[in-house]
């Protein structure tokens, strides 16, 4: 099964997914230079609202720090295509993560 075209449109992430995606992050923060690996959250990259996807390509695992600063402080992810991530403050702070 090639597992990069697994495609599961509810919430829940399949087990060969979650294989796949520790494999690829390692573990640790998918934040480039964040190498914190307890407490990891599975996050999807696109509002799940508005896609209904859960794809290998949307999810990364992020520490309970960078989680909440996308969650609930506006930073918005940015993909280094290397599979890593990077934050970009909300307008109006300076402070990169
Ligand atoms: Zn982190």
């Amino acid at each position: 099964m090639d597992v990069q075209s697994v495609v599961s449109t509810t919430r829940h992430v399949p087990n060969a997914l979650k294989i796949a995606i520790d494999e690829r992050d390692g573990g640790t923060c998918k934040v480039r230079g964040c190498d914190h690996s307890l407490g990891l959250e599975r996050h999807h990259t696109q509002l799940f609202a508005e896609h209904h996807l859960t794809t290998y390509e949307i999810l990364g695992d992020l520490c309970d720090e960078h989680h909440d600063l996308v969650t609930y402080r506006g930073y918005e992810i940015i993909d280094h295509g290397d599979s890593t991530w990077g934050l970009r403050p909300p307008r109006g702070h300076t402070n990169a993560a």
